[in-house]
């Protein structure tokens, strides 16, 4: 991302420390075109596009205010900092009136003060109006943690320390934010959602096809073929190398001719035997129970931060310490 700023100033000293300023202060790459008179902004901002406007208010043949009445004709929606001299408050105030973000006094061109006013409002115009800075905060917290960002276990989440937003609304701020390009979203896997309330929660619920019983238990098991019976291994066990039908109490003599071993078989507590249990669930969050054909699926995203992503963190989103500028690309 390179932030496109239009300077409309005359003086040729402000000019030059205000792009000294930029240059020594901004975290991201910037293009800074400068008009030395309201004619020529215009001309500037009819040709493209840019991020924001520095507008000096004293400028020879057009003010600052008819300027912005001008782009207020055009309906250009820039963000626009307004630079007064000293004492011209009022005129800040009827500034503001036609749109104005922000305002500073000429002394704090070369000011923190700029840059973080700057700062604040890329980073505002970059995010999409859905997601509030306290919530694109805590998401940039997470980033710098992380540089790919899973929802999956999704109270694991819920019950990190870091993240203080509830998933709801964190997961629908990361989808405004992938349609803004400020982050990319790669598929993961489809997992079910409760049809009633949506929550990712649910817990597999396992039942007796015959009865509805949940409470099974699972085990290698026998049929006898002289009688039909099947049970667990375990019931036919007397002894050592020793089997009895635990039914008809007949003593099994040979695998494949009186008696087969079953793989895995689930038993209810009302003792009926099967070898595919019904599968539904139980959502956490409300509590109903749903089975697989009710079930929603959600997909769920892997989110990683584009390379504009990265440039709004670093300029507005983490804290100071972190938003040095880096070095110089060489493109
Ligand atoms: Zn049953
Ligand atoms: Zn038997
Ligand atoms: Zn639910």
């Amino acid at each position: 991302m390179k932030l496109c700023i239009l300077y409309v100033e005359d003086n040729a000293n402000d000019q030059l420390i205000l792009k000294h300023s930029l240059e020594n202060n901004l975290p991201i790459d910037f293009d800074l075109t400068i008009a030395s008179t309201g004619k020529e902004g215009l001309n500037e901002v009819e040709k493209k596009k840019f991020d924001l406007i520095l507008l000096d208010y004293m400028l020879p043949a057009m003010s600052g205010i008819e300027f912005l009445n001008e782009l207020q004709k055009r309906k250009i929606q820039t963000p626009i900092i307004f630079v007064t001299s000293k004492g011209s408050e009022k005129i800040a105030v009827e500034a503001m009136k036609l749109g104005v973000i922000d305002y500073i006094v000429k002394d704090e061109i070369s000011s923190n003060r700029l840059i973080e006013s700057i700062r604040e409002i890329i980073t505002k115009s970059s995010l999409p109006d859905e997601v509030d800075m306290e919530t694109a905060k805590q998401i940039a917290k997470l980033f710098a943690e992380s540089s790919i960002m899973h929802i999956d276990v999704v109270e694991t989440l819920n019950s990190a320390p870091k993240s203080q937003i509830p998933v709801e609304k964190l997961v629908s701020a990361l989808k405004r934010m992938v349609e803004v390009g400020i982050l990319k979203a790669n598929p993961s896997r489809s997992v079910v959602a409760c049809p009633s309330c949506g929550s990712l929660t649910a817990s597999l619920r396992l039942q007796c096809p015959e009865c509805g019983d949940d409470q099974l238990k699972k085990g290698e098991s026998l049929e006898h073929l002289t009688c039909g019976n099947v049970d667990f291994e375990s019931k036919f066990k007397r002894g050592e190398d020793v089997l009895v039908c635990p039914k008809c109490e007949k003593k099994l003599k040979m695998i494949g001719v009186d008696y087969r071993r079953i793989k895995s078989w689930y038993k209810c507590s009302h003792n009926h035997f099967f070898g595919q249990p019904v599968v539904g669930f139980n959502c956490c969050f409300c509590k109903k129970d749903f089975t697989s054909e009710d079930a929603m699926l959600e997909m769920l995203q892997e989110y990683q931060l584009t390379e504009k992503g990265s440039d709004i963190l670093r300029l507005g989103l983490l804290g100071t310490g972190m938003t040095k500028r880096p070095e110089k690309r060489l493109n």
